[in-house]
């Protein structure tokens, strides 16, 4: 399985692009990119899926675009719809397409692998993190010896404690997290040496 990151927006939020045998699934398109478009086109690959580790602005803005291309199926945690539906907190003044709400170990089958979902409340009530082997897809729970914001509306910073420490508690050391934003990691090293939470 090949991973390729592409960092988007002026916020610079992770959008990756799983393959395997020119079939792909993306995760967390924030925003609409022609490089991401181009990655596509280049390899050939046949997209299956979006998956959408939180509703927030900066990591679905890209997807109506991609599902627009390639109709693809859109998964995005059902406890983030308030973000992602006509509502206050959704910006973009239309509702993000989504054809299937997750929850808590729902498994989906991408590429060919059985993938779960976990659900990681804190940085939002939906966040989730998502799961195969040694990957790890964390959105904005857990970063490079950092963790998700809880000073935004809807976040909760007691809850993303414990998500973290439910996340310590079912991996390996040596799954390799694709957070959100900023550089990969594993889970070893976070329990380490994460400043906010410890194992
Ligand atoms: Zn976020």
């Amino acid at each position: 399985m090949e991973i390729m990151r592409f960092s988007l927006g002026n916020l610079k939020s992770n959008c990756y692009i799983v393959s395997e045998a020119k079939k792909t699934f993306i995760v967390d398109p924030g925003y609409e990119s022609e490089d991401v478009v181009k990655y596509i086109k280049k390899y050939n690959l046949d997209v299956e899926a979006i998956y959408i580790t939180h509703g927030h602005f900066d990591h679905v803005g890209g997807v109506k675009q991609l599902k627009d291309l390639y109709g693809c199926a859109v998964y995005a945690p059902i406890k983030d719809k308030i973000w992602m539906s006509k509502t206050t907190y959704n910006q973009f003044g239309y509702e993000i397409p989504v054809d299937h709400w997750v929850k808590d170990l729902d498994k989906i089958d991408l590429l060919g692998h059985t993938f779960t979902v976990y659900d990681t409340p804190g940085h939002s009530e939906g966040s989730t993190v998502l799961h195969y082997d040694s990957i790890l897809f964390s959105g904005d729970t857990l970063f490079f010896q950092s963790i998700g914001r809880t000073d935004i509306p809807l976040s909760d910073s007691m809850a993303i404690y414990k998500s973290i420490k439910r996340i310590y508690s079912l991996f390996n050391e040596d799954v390799i997290v694709y957070p959100g934003h900023g550089r990969a990691t594993d889970i070893g090293h976070e329990k380490k040496f994460n400043p906010f939470v410890k194992a």
